[in-house]
């Protein structure tokens, strides 16, 4: 039996992959997406008001939208982790369930949410301690929260958890919200639920069986029922490395085709050494991605 070589494997199934999905499907490329989060991080944003077409859709209605366009194309999407990929005669991808083969791989991975580092974190969470307000704030009704971080993540977190939860702490490191759209920055102000409070970091986390309250390096001690940790993210260099490609601060360096340093393999969206780390940003590198393994296929190389 004929092996089944790929001609485009996408690694990640966020906004960066299923555009590049999109328009391999439309060039009715031999297409395979693999992607751990249906969606990718998009799909745990409250409310994404800069996306055109929705001037406000939930990240989750947003992903699904995307999701449904990639399925009508007919390109499967494998709920897998890859694990391991190999440059040969093709590409091998090895993920937690199979081995497939490809010509050409776009990478599409994203960033991981960077965590706190501190004692207990690991432990407790699911037990006060989350990375996603979207998946888990119905969990905090009429409960006392803390969002820790001043970025746009952290107060769409604020402003969602306080619609179930009696009061959300937001402690974040600097003097004012620099880093945050003044429009999400007028909303949480005038949130009479939400207390910000700046010039603070979180140094310990007590409880055992469930957190019970963070202690901040000015000495305060604030009860708390849930920590949702929104410091930012970082990019993941392990499949990056294994294919040792070119990397600046740990971002995969790209071309304007999308071409990494290593012929036949291209990144797209958050994980490349893009200046805009958005949805409409992934979503046009995406496309570009495609277009160039298609035109790299079309012409043999
Ligand atoms: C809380 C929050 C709110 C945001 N709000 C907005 C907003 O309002 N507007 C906006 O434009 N942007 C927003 N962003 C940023 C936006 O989510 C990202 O810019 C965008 O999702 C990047 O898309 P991507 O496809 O590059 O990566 P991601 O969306 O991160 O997708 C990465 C994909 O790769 C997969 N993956 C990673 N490693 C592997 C592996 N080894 N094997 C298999 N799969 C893997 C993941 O599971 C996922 O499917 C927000 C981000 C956060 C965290």
């Amino acid at each position: 039996m004929k092996e089944n070589v790929y001609d485009v494997i996408i690694v990640g199934a966020g906004p960066a992959g299923l555009t590049a999905a999109i328009y391999s499907g439309r060039y009715l490329l031999n297409t395979l997406v693999i992607g751990e989060l249906d969606g990718g991080t998009i799909s745990e944003a409250y409310e994404v008001c800069n996306f055109p077409t929705y001037p406000n859709i939930s990240g989750m209605d947003l992903s699904l939208k995307m999701l449904e366009q990639v399925k009508k194309l007919g390109i499967e999407i494998k709920h897998e982790i890859v694990e391991d990929i190999k440059s040969k005669e093709n590409f091998e991808i090895k993920t937690n369930n199979a081995t497939y083969k490809s010509k050409k791989i776009i990478l599409a991975i994203g960033r991981e949410k960077r965590k706190l580092g501190l004692k207990n974190e690991k432990e407790l969470l699911g037990r006060g301690i989350s990375y996603c307000a979207t998946c888990d704030a119905g969990f905090y009704r009429d409960k006392i929260v803390s969002v820790i971080g001043g970025s746009n993540a952290a107060l769409t977190a604020a402003l969602l958890l306080s619609k179930y939860a009696e009061k959300v702490y937001i402690i974040y490191r600097k003097e004012k919200f620099f880093r945050a759209e003044p429009a999400w920055v007028k909303q949480v102000e005038s949130n009479k639920k939400i207390i910000s409070i700046f010039n603070s970091n979180i140094i310990k986390i007590n409880g055992t069986e469930q957190v019970e309250s963070i202690v901040l390096d000015t000495n305060k001690e604030l009860t708390v029922d849930g920590i949702f940790v929104e410091i930012g993210s970082e990019p993941n260099t392990k499949l990056a490395n294994q294919l040792k490609l070119k990397l600046e601060k740990d971002y995969i360096i790209v071309d304007k085709f999308q071409k990494t340093s290593l012929t036949g393999v291209f990144a797209a969206g958050d994980i490349t050494n893009n200046s805009l780390k958005q949805v409409i940003t992934a979503c046009g590198e995406g496309a570009i991605a495609a277009n160039s393994a298609y035109e790299e296929i079309v012409k043999g190389n």
